[in-house]
């Protein structure tokens, strides 16, 4: 469950991310009121086995009922737990296209949701925003410099909000931000490795906030706005 409109009365327009179909939209009458129909499942990352049907020439597919498979609210939630959820809701809900099935994506989210508890959010939140950029085709080869190819690794390296990827810094653009040597590492190594493998290192705010705006960037230029729970994620000190 990615999020929910309210429309007349007690009607709710849903938002899922469905595993075979991708995103989808669609219409829970009466969700305002029915908890026996949909209780407790209107929130967002809340992981359903959704009933529903389609029809065609109609853009909301009528929602039935939700089984909850795994809610958010079952382990305690605080302010960095909530605001790393509502990322997560966002950039899905931005970035994806209807009906296109991405189980890549789909598989990672269940995977970092896995791992988001309080006090452990920047490594999940830091794994998804680098995989949903390279998922959607936005990320570049990070190891060298996008415009001469000069490797980048053992020192720092540079990225702007106008362009994808890294730069040397003889091409580093006024205006550049730096991503260290030691998040470029990290990156490198969230790329090949799964999240239970990072799980386990200590993630204080400060590690790999550089990489963090660096993907956020990345994401934000090619949905052409700013993402609100970024600023939030932001406003923590990452
Ligand atoms: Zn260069």
């Amino acid at each position: 469950m990615l999020r929910t409109w309210p429309v007349h009365e007690a009607d709710q327009i849903v938002s899922l991310f469905t595993r075979d179909y991708g995103k989808i939209k669609g219409i829970a009458k009466a969700a305002a009121r029915s908890r026996r129909r949909f209780g407790g499942a209107m929130e967002a990352m809340t992981h359903v086995r959704a009933s529903y049907a389609e029809k065609p020439r109609q853009d909301l597919a009528r929602l039935d009922s939700f089984d909850i498979v795994s809610s958010p609210l079952s382990a305690p939630v605080d302010y960095a737990r909530a605001a790393a959820l509502a990322f997560f809701a966002e950039v899905l809900e931005e970035t994806l296209p209807d009906h296109d099935p991405q189980d890549a994506v789909f598989r990672l989210l269940v995977a970092v949701l896995a791992h988001t508890r309080v006090g452990t959010v920047w490594m999940p939140v830091t794994y998804f925003a680098l995989w949903t950029t390279k998922l959607m085709g936005w990320l570049p080869e990070l190891g060298g410099c996008v415009q001469c190819g000069a490797p980048l690794a053992g020192g720092p390296a540079y990225y702007h909000p106008l362009s994808d990827g890294l730069f040397c810094a003889p091409h580093r653009r006024a205006g550049s931000s730096t991503l260290c040597a030691e998040s470029q590492a990290l990156a490198a190594r969230i790329v090949r490795s799964p999240v239970p493998a990072l799980a386990g290192e200590p993630w204080p705010r400060q590690r790999a906030a550089d990489l963090r705006r660096f993907t956020i960037q990345a994401l934000e230029r090619h949905i052409d706005r700013r993402l609100l729970s970024a600023l939030a994620l932001r406003r923590l000190g990452a």
